[in-house]
């Protein structure tokens, strides 16, 4: 082989390696484009899986708030957060159809993203979005959108704005298209319970919308939807629980509820809330007049003073049939009394359908000042009402400051002594039943005048078959309202009150036959009868130490002024003026109630009755104040 045709043979492999590099090369290449575009097709499809996987996670988060129970207005925001936040949104407003007396539509912000050219826009038009209404204009996208139930998009930015500020300048209006990077809007149609709720607006810097952003927000759209109608329903059980149906304001329930809560803050905050208690007057009178619908439309129109006169953290509530409640967190008497004042006038001032014009009672206590217990409280400030309706309605009473534990404990301990000691006859059932009260006094480790009252009445029931529930009450509170108005000590009142509950507690050991007799009595059961202040005070009483102030008064509850009384005959001051406010109470009470041999006296009659017998039976001058308290009475 000469040399050429070996270089030749050389040269024929080189080449053979240079093609077959040069092949190679072209593999690599092809290998290298294929890995390539293999790259940018994960990248793509780890992008798909990250935005299915961000909306199940939206979806996700939404069901979980479904399932919160949460407020509307609370859910609203946590969706226009989702939006903006986890999906890039630039702007996000939830807005609601609404109409003003079903005529005219507008649209309502009920959350939105925080954004500057929307608070500019406000801004230029002097409004705030609380009460900005956004014009509901016919045949515009978002009507189009709620109507066909369809998600439109849309890139004129310009003709959003002016939809929804119709009211901007040229100038102003460009302003806000500088300050804006959304490319477009899309509105997400809404509603609740096939009824229409109203739409999502939603911008972002994306021109167009895709498929797969649609699919997804009609996904969206569904769940919401499902989330308003959940809220709303939660809403209207919450609210229907919590309110009185006639007026529309809070319940009993509501208010005890919230009372132990501010009463919880006043004692931590050593901050001091008033109770307003009211009763509408003679309301009796304009149901028998009118008929029972303009009853409840006086009742309706105390329930609208007070809307309108408490402020957003009172709490207003009707209480029973024509007792309503106020709440009034952080302010003090004085406060409580200039804010009474100004619904007993307010009250006065309505004109009525047909009754014309109706009055209210009104009593105020307030916690830490004139009490640090809820049912002392109540119980306070129901007695000053009490006070004002005496004193010739139409007015407010401040509580009397009281340490009313004293004379409850000292009442609690005494009915537990009698009971336990037995020092007194009764029939098991009714033990029983005093027992239960007593226990639950105790129990709750805080004293209730109701409790303790009602324990009277069935110790009067149990002999006087005629005994009214709620005359024990009564009469402590007429009791209360003479001794002051005499100008009682406090401690003597205390006792006086004392007295109240226990006086007749003798009865319980005479016959019953006698008590219940139709035909007049001998001489024999007069007697008898005549025994019950000593049995009372020589007998059940007197072995209970610390009552002991309590007894002379009870013994002398049947004493004349004019000595002709019983059991001692005694007259004059010798007599504890206490005994003698005490035996003027009884008596009215007497006369106002049936008895087996006569019938119940009209207050005009009972007045004509202790007039003629005054300085007889009754001290005079007592008996002037006592007649003015219940001519009050009378006006009913
Ligand atoms: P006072 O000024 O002493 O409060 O007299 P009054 O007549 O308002 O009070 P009283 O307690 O003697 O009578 C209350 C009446 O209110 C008796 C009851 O039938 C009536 N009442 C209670 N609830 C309602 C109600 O919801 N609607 C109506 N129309 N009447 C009611
Ligand atoms: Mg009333």
């Amino acid at each position: 082989m000469n040399i050429f045709s070996g270089l030749k043979d050389l040269l024929g492999q080189i080449n053979k390696i240079d093609s077959s590099i040069y092949m190679k090369g072209k593999d690599f290449a092809d290998i290298y484009a294929r890995n390539i575009a293999l790259e940018e097709e994960i990248a793509v499809r780890t992008k798909e899986l990250e935005q299915a996987n961000q909306t199940i996670l939206t979806l996700n988060s939404v069901w979980d708030m479904m399932n919160s129970s949460q407020p509307l207005s609370s859910m609203l925001d946590k969706i226009v957060n989702i939006l903006h936040n986890d999906m890039g949104y630039d702007f996000v407003a939830v807005l609601k159809l609404e109409s003003d007396n079903n005529k005219t539509y507008y649209m309502d912000v009920k959350s939105y993203s925080q954004n500057k050219s929307v608070n500019k826009a406000l801004e230029f038009i002097k409004e705030s979005i609380d009460t900005y209404k956004i014009p509901y204009i016919e045949n515009s996208i978002i009507e189009k959108a709620i109507k066909e139930k369809k998600i439109f998009s849309t890139p004129d930015m310009t003709g959003i704005i002016k939809m929804f500020f119709p009211t901007l300048k040229n100038e102003e209006l460009n302003e806000l298209l500088e300050m804006i990077h959304s490319k477009s809007a899309i509105i997400l149609p809404l509603h609740n319970s096939n009824k229409y709720f109203g739409c999502v607006v939603l911008t972002s810097g994306r021109v167009a919308t895709s498929d797969t952003e649609v699919n997804f927000l009609s996904l969206f759209a569904n769940q919401i939807e499902l989330a308003i109608t959940v809220a709303d329903l939660f809403e209207k059980v919450k609210k229907q629980a919590i309110t009185d149906p006639l007026t529309g304001i809070y319940n009993r329930r509501y208010f005890e509820e919230n009372i132990v809560k501010e009463a919880e803050r006043s004692l931590r905050l050593k901050q001091p809330f008033s109770l307003i208690s009211m009763d509408l007057d003679f309301l009796k009178k304009i149901n028998d007049t009118y008929g029972h619908q303009y009853g409840d439309l006086a009742i309706k129109t105390i329930a609208n003073v007070l809307k309108k006169e408490a402020r957003s953290i009172d709490i207003p509530a009707r209480i029973g049939g024509e007792e309503f409640n106020l709440l009034l967190p952080g302010v003090d008497a004085n406060g409580a009394c200039i804010a009474a004042e100004r619904i007993r006038k307010s009250i006065e001032s309505q004109v009525l359908d047909t009754i014309g014009s109706i009055t209210a009672s009104i009593g105020v206590a307030t916690f830490l000042d004139h009490s640090d217990r809820i049912d002392e409280l109540t119980e306070l400030a129901d007695q000053a009402m009490y006070k004002a309706k005496l004193n010739g309605r139409n007015q407010v009473q401040l509580a009397q400051k009281g340490n009313e534990t004293n004379w409850q404990h000292l009442a609690i301990e005494t009915f537990k002594d009698i009971l336990e000691k037995k020092r007194i006859p009764i029939p098991k059932e009714t033990a029983k039943i005093i027992t239960e009260k007593l226990q639950e006094l105790q129990l709750k480790d805080q004293t209730s005048g109701d409790i303790l009252f009602s324990i009277v009445d069935i110790l009067s029931q149990s002999y006087n078959q005629m005994y009214k529930q709620g005359t024990t009450k009564s009469k402590l509170l007429l009791a209360i309202i003479l001794a002051e108005k005499i100008g009682l000590s406090k401690d003597e009142i205390d006792n006086l009150k004392l007295a109240i509950l226990l006086y007749d507690i003798g009865n319980v050991m005479i016959p019953e036959k006698i008590f219940n007799k139709k035909e007049p009595l001998t001489e024999e059961e007069k007697k008898l009868i005549e025994q019950h202040p000593i049995i009372a005070a020589r007998e059940i009483l007197k072995p209970i130490s610390n009552i002991q102030d309590v007894i002379p008064i009870i013994e002398s509850h049947h004493e004349n002024w004019d000595g002709e009384g019983y059991p001692n005959n005694k007259s004059g001051i010798e007599i504890p003026i206490t005994s003698q406010i005490v035996l003027l109470v009884d008596s009215f009470y007497a006369m106002s109630q049936d008895r087996p041999y006569r019938s119940a006296y009209s207050i005009d009659e009972i007045i004509e009755i202790i007039e003629k017998e005054s300085g007889k039976r009754w001290n005079s001058k007592l008996v002037e104040d006592f007649v003015k308290i219940i001519q009050n009475e009378a006006r009913r």
